[in-house]
């Protein structure tokens, strides 16, 4: 039957187009409004027990803590290699550092002198936001590649401030003064380290005694400057690696010495970037993450933090070394309370994609999984698995409760690694320190652990090595 255009039928159409137009219009807004701010805080070498929410008895961390309580807390949260480069590089790509190049076993982390980064085919978080009309911003401790063609403003960000790898590297030290003694009792001319925006040096060596304060300017700077449009702010604390050094206000100020007196001002520095949020009135669209990069570097003694009940610390593959202190925050966004599911810094990238809307090319491997509705409803993590790198070979694989050590090696020191011929089994729901080797009653689990790793190691493609470019 063919409508004729009587005046009812017009009238009719003008209302419902009318009404469509409102839809079409209405949907546009929720959708512009519906895209989520993200903000990655990432600390560095800060343990698993060194927040209060953590179970710290001494640092406060107010701030932290009341993210923690109004969001979530992750108790199984990982990171991609327990030290900066790899873990750095899993975090921004979702990808195992294996797949990019971006670990070994000659050189943990990049240098100074190094002349590769994480390669310009990889996507990293900002640039798959990027393509979703996010403005992106780095501060912080970048460490992926200092030469132009992998620093942050060529994987993505729009605007970098901060230094291109670790507070410690470029020693300028005085005769008679090492290393530990450098970094045990700091001053800033000991770390030539340059501080950068984009590609300029503003500074060097960085003063790293306002460095956490000034990271925070910058951060609450940025918020404010973008809170017309959706944008992706990293911001990668410098500390608390060594050398520490916290600013005047919070010098001296912690039970916990100066280590506390760090993690106190990168506290402080939480609560403004939400303080930020507020103001401008982004908190009820904004995903906050804190997370570390890697666990306590123990070596430093009281200067390295703690990894609370975990064993081990950086460098290693016991859950010290790789479980971090995590919280996820976003009044509306995040269903409240304490998760015991499986995460890792990998997930990010499908997860911030998913909630971006934005596309990820099916090329390449990812290991990361979208969370999301971990995130929103507190449902079941779609990850089963941790695979436990050091340098370019798995050392342990985690699948629900049960982690299998197949080679072992101190974190730090002279010792070669361990292959195991019974491989050390622990029930990590039940014994989360490592304590309890529960391998003979269980060689079944070992097996179905082992297949698990050498499917995983088939999928490993050899690719050119960036720590090893001199
Ligand atoms: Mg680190």
């Amino acid at each position: 039957m063919r409508i004729k255009p009587t005046s009812r039928n017009v009238l009719l159409w003008g209302v419902l187009l009318a009404i469509g137009f409102a839809c079409t219009n209405t949907t546009t807004q929720e959708e512009t409004k519906q895209k989520p701010n993200i903000i990655l805080i990432f600390a560095d070498d800060m343990g698993y027990g060194d927040v209060g929410v953590f179970g710290h008895p001494t640092i406060k961390t107010p701030n932290l803590d009341r993210l923690a309580y109004e969001g979530q807390k992750w108790t199984n949260f990982y990171v991609a290699a327990p030290v900066c480069t790899p873990s750095r590089a899993g975090l921004m790509t979702g990808r195992l550092p294996i797949r990019s190049g971006m670990c070994s076993d000659q050189h943990r982390v990049l240098f100074p002198d190094s002349k590769g980064g994480l390669p310009e085919n990889e996507i990293t978080i900002a640039s798959a936001l990027k393509k979703a009309d996010y403005s992106t911003a780095m501060i912080g401790k970048w460490h992926l590649g200092h030469l132009s063609s992998f620093d942050p403003n060529a994987h993505g960000f729009d605007y970098y401030f901060g230094i291109p790898y670790s507070n410690d590297m470029d020693q300028t030290l005085p005769e008679g003064v090492g290393y530990y003694e450098a970094c045990a009792n700091p001053k800033v001319s000991y770390f030539n380290v340059p501080l950068k925006r984009n590609r300029e040096t503003i500074e060097q060596p960085a003063d790293q005694n306002t460095i956490t304060k000034r990271y925070t300017e910058e951060a609450v700077n940025y918020i404010a400057a973008h809170k017309d449009q959706p944008f992706f702010l990293y911001m990668a604390h410098s500390m608390p690696h060594v050398p520490l050094f916290p600013s005047a206000e919070f010098k001296g100020k912690s039970l916990r010495g100066i280590y506390g007196d760090v993690i106190e001002e990168i506290d402080w520095s939480v609560g403004q970037v939400i303080d930020a949020l507020k103001e401008n009135g982004l908190d009820d669209n904004t995903l906050v993450v804190f997370t570390s990069d890697n666990g306590p570097w123990l070596i430093f003694n009281e200067n390295g933090g703690s990894a609370g009940l975990l064993r081990g610390g950086k460098g290693g593959t016991y859950e010290g070394g790789m479980r971090e202190p995590t919280v996820f925050w976003g009044p509306g966004m995040v269903a409240p309370g304490v998760v015991t599911e499986l995460g890792t810094t990998m997930d990010l990238l499908p997860t911030f994609c998913k909630l971006a809307g934005a596309e990820l090319p099916d090329d390449r491997v990812y290991d990361g999984y979208d969370i999301s509705s971990v995130i929103s409803e507190k449902g079941k993590s779609p990850r089963n698995e941790v695979f436990y790198y050091r340098g370019q070979q798995v050392y342990a694989v985690r699948k629900g409760a049960f982690k299998a050590h197949f080679i072992t090696q101190p974190a730090y020191g002279s010792e070669g690694p361990t292959t195991n011929e019974t491989p050390e089994l622990y029930n990590l729901n039940v014994d989360p320190s490592e304590k309890y080797n529960i391998a003979e009653q269980h060689p079944d689990v070992i097996e179905e652990l082992r297949e698990l790793m050498e499917e995983h190691n088939a999928t490993v493609v050899p690719v050119e090595n960036q720590l090893e470019k001199r």
